[in-house]
């Protein structure tokens, strides 16, 4: 027998080649497996007498071999297999193309079972097979290749999905599925199989209806596992007090002076709600949402001021270096004439700023400073929350870009035994659109901003078909040779990271060897270091690199103002709101800024989706879109969010997200600790950290 726990390498058939190729797709337990969920199914359910058999219709068929030959075509250098197969109605020829081997496996006399199609070329009429297999009698349980739904499963070089049936097959035969942690209760009441049931139904499935069922509960197990995670937090985060941080309308005020703008209104909201938060003595849990370039880093320095100006310190946490350096220098000059002092930590780099003026400092010192609070604002990446960085007063926590924060990370910062934790303020770029939030956080504080400051240029967006990319290049030649910078965007790929370096390399020595040898290309993707990805920015940074290819995943929010264009290779792959992401890179500087979505899609489908980037308001429109048209998935990113993709998947159905948090609630409010639920609270405990989402 196996169980959940088994690894993968104790299933018959796997060696180490097997081995390898599961780990590359994340399966090394018996159990990871059978979570590997099929994305489609082929529909074998149709089973015909051969002699009902019309032209092009996909079914399966059965029949005993009489006569099976291979040869190769003079012609052509292919193999032909022939056979001729009969069942008690008629005889019918099957025609397989470059399958040499097949007559080792299958001889005369043999019983077949075959899915495909009758097609007619000029090879004549015959059955075209697209899956085969020999069975033992006409009414074996074993024909799962070839009959019912066929699950078709996500494929890497070498694993194929008819390999993964094979092994998913015997697992859900030998394995010993553990008690189900989902109440019966739940379970009768939205007619959801067990935990077995419905591990054999999404795999092989006899129906769609079933395989749809099962998949149901498996969403609906995600979503409720994310739903007691929210309402947990939000219990724990009840028990916690706030510091208390008034609002200081005098600094306030020569604050907005010392600016050379007006804040905009829905800057103006959030502010007033951020201060409004910060004296109600609980812990604030804010997310400011807006595009790139909305200005949410003034809103941030403003409750970042106000913190500092009730005597607390504040931690401000941005993905990347780069970014860091970046707020560093936005804030050591928006501070310049507050007695302010700014400090900035990376993994290799410390620095202060007081007056706007800013030098290096030692680590060690840096450290003790912080800990002293002779630094008020310390900005920094994920260094921040390392073990050796000690505040004395740490009221609040800003965090720009960055998903996972939960109240164990901010009562951690603290240090301190106290029922206190601090203030939160996460920002993003990436909106969620509001129907989906207040499902599934229910009364989560979120602040909008969704006008853009007046004098922003519009971004010139073109949709470029495969005609008109001569014309584009030239354009960017001309635009280099006055001075701008350009970023390419290759295409997603199959979430094969393998091969999206691959297109970038290859995007890169085309761009640099044929079409533009006479500038500076470069390029950038996740497989490389964090070190050389931050010093090929800091390049870029510097106009020493004209153009540089990178993969969708190249750090976000990174301000380069001189860069005017952003050229989207295989734009149609992307989401919505991703492509908007990767606009608003450009048009932050004074040229005018264009975005070339590059498409060699002309389905109408496509073009009018990629057309609402041109046409939409703002990301939250978008966003909206998005969720309509591709669900979820697309509109976060999954790579971005980091949330799992099946979690993903579960959230475009916002009526089992409401059921999920229903069932959440009434069990929390019995049972706030789960006591009579040791099942849900073990998956819970186990699955908890990877949902700490946004709180
Ligand atoms: P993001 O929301 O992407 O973090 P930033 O805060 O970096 O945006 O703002 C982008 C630029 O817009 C900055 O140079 C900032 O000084 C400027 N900015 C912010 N608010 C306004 C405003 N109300 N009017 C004009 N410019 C603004
Ligand atoms: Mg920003």
């Amino acid at each position: 027998m196996l169980d959940f726990q088994t690894p993968i390498q104790f299933l018959k058939g796997v060696g180490n080649n097997y081995l390898k190729k599961f780990k590359k797709i994340g399966i090394e337990t018996v159990k990871d497996l059978l979570f590997y969920f099929p994305f489609r199914y082929e529909d074998f359910s149709v089973i015909k007498k051969i002699n009902q058999l019309i032209l092009n219709e996909v079914v399966t068929i059965e029949g005993k071999i009489l006569e099976i030959k291979t040869f190769k075509t003079w012609r052509k250098k292919f193999f032909i297999t022939e056979a001729i197969i009969e069942d008690d109605t008629a005889p019918i020829k099957i025609i397989w193309f470059n399958q040499p081997f097949l007559t080792k496996n299958l001889k005369r006399g043999d019983l077949i079972s075959v899915a495909g199609k009758l097609i007619e070329d000029k090879n004549g009429v015959y059955f075209s097979p697209s899956h085969y297999e020999k069975i033992t009698d006409f009414d074996s349980e074993e024909r799962r290749e070839t009959s019912g739904l066929i699950p078709v499963y996500s494929e890497t070089e070498g694993l194929t999905s008819r390999a993964l049936r094979f092994f998913i097959k015997q697992c859900l035969k030998q394995t010993r599925i553990p008690n189900d942690w989902l109440p019966s209760y739940i379970r009768q009441k939205y007619h959801f199989p067990d935990l077995k049931t419905a591990l054999k139904q999404i795999h092989f499935p006899k129906n769609i209806t079933e395989a749809e069922v099962a998949r149901k509960r498996f969403l609906f197990e995600d979503l409720f596992i994310l739903e007691l995670t929210i309402l947990k937090q939000k219990q724990q985060l009840k028990q916690y007090k706030g510091f208390l941080i008034k609002a200081n309308l005098d600094s306030l005020k020569k604050f907005s002076e010392s600016l050379n703008f007006q804040l905009t209104n829905d800057q103006k909201q959030a502010v007033v709600d951020i201060l409004k938060d910060l004296q109600k003595g609980k812990p604030m849990n804010r997310l400011l949402q807006g595009d790139v370039g909305s200005g949410k880093t003034i809103v941030a320095a403003i409750a970042a001021l106000m913190t500092v100006e009730n005597n607390y310190q504040v931690a401000f946490m941005a993905p990347t270096e780069i970014l860091s350096e970046q707020h560093f220098q936005t804030f050591s000059r928006l501070f310049k004439d507050f007695e302010i002092n700014i400090g900035l930590i990376t993994s290799n780099k410390t620095k202060i700023s007081w007056n706007g003026l800013i030098s290096e400092i030692k680590r060690k010192d840096f450290l003790r400073d912080c800990q002293q609070q002779k630094i008020n604002i310390i900005i920094g990446t994920h260094s921040l929350i390392q073990k050796d960085v000690k505040f004395k007063n740490l009221g609040l926590v800003i965090i720009d870009e960055q998903h996972r924060f939960g109240v164990e990370q901010r009562k951690e910062l603290l240090k301190s035994k106290t029922d206190f934790i601090p203030h939160l303020l996460s920002m993003t770029a990436t909106p969620i659109p509001r129907t989906l939030a207040l499902t599934l956080w229910g009364d989560l504080d979120i602040s909008s901003i969704k006008e853009l400051p007046k004098n922003r240029k519009p971004i010139i967006t073109k949709i470029v078909s495969p005609q008109q990319r001569e014309k584009v290049y030239q354009f960017i030649k001309d635009q280099i040779q006055q001075g701008r910078q350009v970023f390419v965007i290759c295409p997603l790929i199959n979430d094969s990271e393998k091969l999206e370096v691959k297109s970038v390399l290859k995007e890169y020595e085309k761009l640099q060897n044929q079409i533009f040898p006479e500038f500076k290309v470069m390029y950038l993707h996740g497989k490389m270091k964090t070190q050389e990805k931050e010093e090929i920015m800091q390049k870029f940074l510097k106009n020493e690199i004209n153009i540089l290819v990178s993969t969708s995943v190249v750090e976000v929010g990174i301000d380069v103002p001189n860069a005017s264009i952003m050229l989207i290779e295989g734009a149609d792959r992307f989401g919505l709101a991703q492509l908007y992401q990767f606009r608003g890179r450009v048009g932050r500087g004074p040229h005018q800024s264009y975005c070339f979505l590059f498409t060699e899609s002309n389905s109408q489908n496509t073009l009018k989706r990629l057309k609402a980037l041109i046409t939409a308001k703002n990301s939250f429109e978008l966003a909206e879109k998005d969720l309509e048209l591709r669900g979820p998935g697309e509109f976060l990113g999954t790579r971005q969010s980091g949330m799992p993709d099946n979690l993903m998947m579960a959230l475009k159905n916002l009526s089992l997200v409401q059921i999920a948090k229903n069932e959440a609630e009434l069990i929390l409010q019995n049972d706030p600790e789960l006591k009579n639920y040791p099942l849900i609270k073990k998956v819970f405990e186990q699955k908890k950290e990877i949902l700490e989402l946004i709180h």
